[in-house]
């Protein structure tokens, strides 16, 4: 087996597709590049399995100990002529003498982490009856207007919007610009934030007719990629309007989720918005299929006691929906639970939090240090 590039090295690895493939991340020093490869695991990669793994033009497959370039043009970040396939695969060899023993471990016990925190959390503090709302549209107007805001102030906003009648498609579309600015003065940013607003109408109008059921009748995938193209809308803006206005099951990632994934060393701060999302995604499904089995909907009545960050339950807290929706609904609340009581930017209260028995053991020690750089 040839020796590995002291070029590359790996820097981080997740899962993609099927539990046997892995996307590892390289890391060139020469060129300063990042190059993701995926990994391909087992005797024999079968068809349907390759099939799994998302294709990108940077990245290479490899099967088992061979190495195997499945596809033509792929990995375009490394030119072939200088140290492109030849170091990838040397890379690649390496992986695969460790990948079972490390990686696969790393990656299953990265989502039996995130179940047993869902489990814990959710036996702790019961449905967190998220979001509060009375409508569809209500959802829409309160994401965008807590962008960069906490919620007390967009409950502020909310409420002169519903006093002036102007919570509705309707009355977004025909109040003036200067006086929605006014309206939603109280959430802050309230210039760009009336502007995005209109501009989610117009795409409603242009594109759904002005309707609602039409807009969320659309597959998630286009959906969320035409929500994403909107002005002002970023991931997480996007998915929570899928998720908590149209029930579509998609995880939503915020900055708590961020800073407990990189103080429990799940994953770094700085990583991508959708390896995260992906990541909850895949440690949340098997739930999702017990929550189902069981017949449980999850919209049971507030537990008792200390509820983490609930609500009482609304009339979207309680619409109907499906079971991996609903769990994905659940895990960000209690998310948010944990974010704003615990786990907070300065001084954590780690002796306190119920996630305190799933700290990293050699760092048990952050009530006292603060780590985010969030
Ligand atoms: S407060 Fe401490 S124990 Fe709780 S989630 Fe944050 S880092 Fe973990």
């Amino acid at each position: 087996m040839p020796k590995k590039s002291p070029a590359f090295t790996r820097s981080a690895a997740f899962a993609v597709g099927e539990e046997q493939c892995l996307c590892v991340d390289i890391n060139c020093h020469r060129k300063s590049i990042t190059v993701p490869v995926t990994v391909v695991l087992g005797p024999v990669a079968t068809p349907g399995l390759l099939r799994a793994v998302p294709r990108n033009p940077r990245q290479m497959t490899f099967c088992c100990g061979k190495t195997q370039d499945l596809g033509s043009g792929t990995c375009t970040s490394v030119s072939a002529g200088k140290f492109g396939p030849a170091g990838v695969r040397l890379l690649a060899a390496g992986v695969h003498s460790t990948v079972r023993n490390n990686l696969t471990l790393r990656v299953d016990a990265k989502k039996h982490q995130i179940r047993t925190y869902y489990r814990a959390l959710f036996q702790a503090w019961g449905p967190q009856h998220w979001w509060p709302a009375q409508s569809r549209f209500e959802v829409i107007v309160g994401a965008y207007l807590t962008q960069n805001t906490a919620w007390t102030n967009v409950e502020k906003a909310l409420t002169n919007l519903r006093s002036a009648r102007l919570l509705n498609v309707r009355g977004i579309r025909r109040v003036s610009l200067a006086e929605l600015e006014r309206l939603i003065r109280p959430a802050g940013y309230f210039r760009q934030k009336a502007k995005r607003l209109k501009i989610f109408v117009a795409f409603l109008d242009e594109q759904y007719q002005g309707s609602l059921t039409k807009l969320f009748a659309c597959p998630t995938e286009k959906l969320r990629e035409e929500l994403l193209n909107l002005h002002g809308v970023g991931p997480e803006t996007a998915d929570s309007v899928l998720l908590y206005a149209g029930n579509h099951p998609v995880f939503v990632v915020d900055a708590y989720t961020r800073r407990i994934l990189a103080r429990h060393e799940i994953l770094p701060q700085e990583a991508a918005y959708d390896e995260i999302r992906e990541l909850f995604e895949r440690a949340l499904a098997p739930v999702a299929e017990s929550v189902a089995d069981s017949g449980a909907t999850g919209n049971q009545h507030l537990a008792a006691g200390f509820p983490g960050a609930a609500h009482p339950p609304s009339a979207m807290s309680a619409a109907k929906r499906t079971a991996l929706a609903q769990v994905y609904n659940e895990m960000h609340g209690l998310i948010v639970g944990i974010g704003k009581n615990y786990c907070k930017k300065r001084e954590p209260a780690c002796k306190e939090c119920p996630l305190s028995a799933f700290l990293p053991a050699e760092k048990p020690r952050l009530d006292r240090v603060s780590t985010s750089r969030n």
